[in-house]
Formats: structure tokens, sequence, C-alpha cells
């Protein structure tokens, strides 16, 4: 059970609300918005967005092989949503602490933690700008995956998150960070739906709205219900910038999990910075 939050999901404070974006949707462009997003029905279909299996099938050993090139054993997954990630390093074998900024989604995975092989997720709620203020210890890796930092509207916020995960790494630490191949949407290269992460049957994800400031995308479920998520839409050597900035040596950038580009664009790139 988690140190540092008690996990009752039957309390308001887990329960409480729904979505809201206000009169004029495409205006919402605030990095605490998140807290407003992930709420509600969303967390509850959430697994059906990402269809685990296909998933896992989709990233195959990527992570856990990145993982143990490096040695790392204590890993932090940063965003941890309903848990994909953390369930599998668990059971992989790391030693995996999880971090999220929404009570909700930790609830979810821990309730995931136990039905995916009955691990007691060690959860924090913490929000990545003041990682250090809630997150312990040092970590040889961090993660922040599943386009989580597309959340942070501001280069403000966006350095101070870079940097806060800097900080809770070992000095030979690795932080692993994705993004959705926003380039192909913004230049119009590609319709912005994905096969790797968002591989459930039962969901439409679409763009909703795309600028340079805002990608906001549409969730459809079969059972009519709609979700919504604004995000900020990152270019690839933007954020390969702001790594460089925040002080990792090398940065490594996949397409697809693959290290070469290959005959398509790829739906999302994973970077892989390295701190010496
Ligand atoms: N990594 C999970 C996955 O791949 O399924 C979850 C991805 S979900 C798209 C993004 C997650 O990032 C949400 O659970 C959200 O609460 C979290 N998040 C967004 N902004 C955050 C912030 N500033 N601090 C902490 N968590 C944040």
């Amino acid at each position: 059970m988690s140190k540092d939050i008690q996990v009752d999901s039957t309390s308001e404070f887990f329960r409480a609300g729904e979505q809201e974006f206000g009169d004029n949707p495409i205006a919402v462009r605030e990095s605490d918005h998140y807290a407003q997003e992930y709420v509600g029905g969303i967390v509850d279909k959430w697994d059906d967005l990402i269809d685990w299996p296909r998933r896992a099938e989709g990233e195959g050993r990527f992570f856990v092989d990145q993982l143990k090139a490096r040695g790392a054993q204590r890993v932090l997954d940063a965003a941890t949503g309903t848990g994909f990630h953390s369930v599998q390093l668990a059971e992989a074998g790391f030693d995996t602490v999880s971090a999220d900024g929404s009570p909700q989604m930790l609830a979810k995975a821990f309730r995931n933690g136990l039905a995916g092989g009955g691990h007691l997720l060690e959860l924090v709620h913490a929000d990545w700008r003041t990682l250090k203020g809630d997150v312990h210890g040092e970590f040889d890796a961090v993660i922040c995956l599943g386009n989580s930092f597309t959340h942070l509207f501001s280069e403000h916020d966006r350095r101070k998150a870079l940097a806060e995960f800097y900080s809770v790494l070992k000095h030979d630490g690795v932080l692993i960070i994705d993004q959705r191949n926003y380039d192909a949407l913004l230049d119009g290269t590609s319709t912005g739906k994905s096969s790797y992460y968002y591989c459930g049957d039962e969901v439409d994800a679409v763009p909703d709205h795309v600028d340079e400031g805002l990608a906001r995308y549409k969730y459809t479920f079969d059972d009519g219900g709609e979700y919504f998520l604004n995000m900020y839409p990152l270019r690839r050597e933007y954020v390969r910038g702001l790594l460089r900035d925040v002080g990792f040596q090398k940065i490594d950038t996949y397409g697809d999990f693959q290290e070469k580009a290959g005959d398509h664009e790829p739906d999302f790139y994973i970077h892989v910075a390295e701190k010496s």
C-alpha cells in the first residue's frame, strides 16, 4: 500500500466531477486543467481506450529493454495514469514508484495493479512541477509516457517539470519521455490517429481542433460517451531542445519504437535522455 496516499476509491474525493471545459473549450489552454480532464467517465473508460493487451503487443519489450540496458532498478513512473507501465515494470521486477497529479487515475492504477498480478503499487499524488516536494529519494530512471507531457501549456511549466525529473535522477540516470507526432498533425501529413497507444476497438479518437497552440482530441465510445482532452502540440525538435537545455547529455529519439525512420510517419516519438 502507498506510503503517501490512502486509496479509498469510494470517497467523494475520487468520484467528484465530470469534465468541464466551459463555454469556449478551445480557449482552455492551461497546465492545471488536466486535473479537471482526468475525472469521472474518462477515468473509467481509459482502459477501453488503451486496450492493455494490444498496447503491450505494440510496445513489445522496448521500455523494459531500454531500462535493463542501463542497469536501472528504481524507476519513477511520473505519469502513471491507470498504471499500464507501472504494472508492466512491476511484473518485470523493477522497483517502481507510481506518481500522477490525478487522484482518480491513481485510484484506478491501484486497482489495476492488484488485478494485474497482485501488485501493491506505491502511489504518490504529485504534480511534475513540484515533484521533489512529494517524491522522495533518487531514481535510476524516470518515465513519462502515453503522451502526457503534452498537458503542459507554458514553456516555463515544461522547463520546470523537466528540471524536476532531472533532479530526482541519479547522476547517470535516464528519462524516457514520449509524445504524439504533432509535427505531422500540424503540417498536415497525418490524420493524427494512432495505432500504438489508443488501441481499443470500442473507441474513436480524433483531433477536434488543431492550431499551433492547441490539439483538442475527442474520444467517442461505443456507448455514445464523449470525452475531450486539450493538449499542447509539441514539436519533436522543440522537446529535444528543452531536454538539452535542462542538462541531458545524450538524447536518442525513436519513432514508434524504431531507431531509424521507416517509410511512414511515426505515430509517436520516444526520447531517451541520459544525464551523463
Ligand atoms: N502514462 C499513462 C498511459 O500511458 O496510459 C497515462 C497517460 S495520460 C494521457 C496522462 C496522465 O498525465 C494523466 O494521468 C494525468 O493526470 C497526468 N498528468 C498530466 N499533467 C500532469 C502534471 N502536471 N503533473 C502530474 N501528472 C500530470
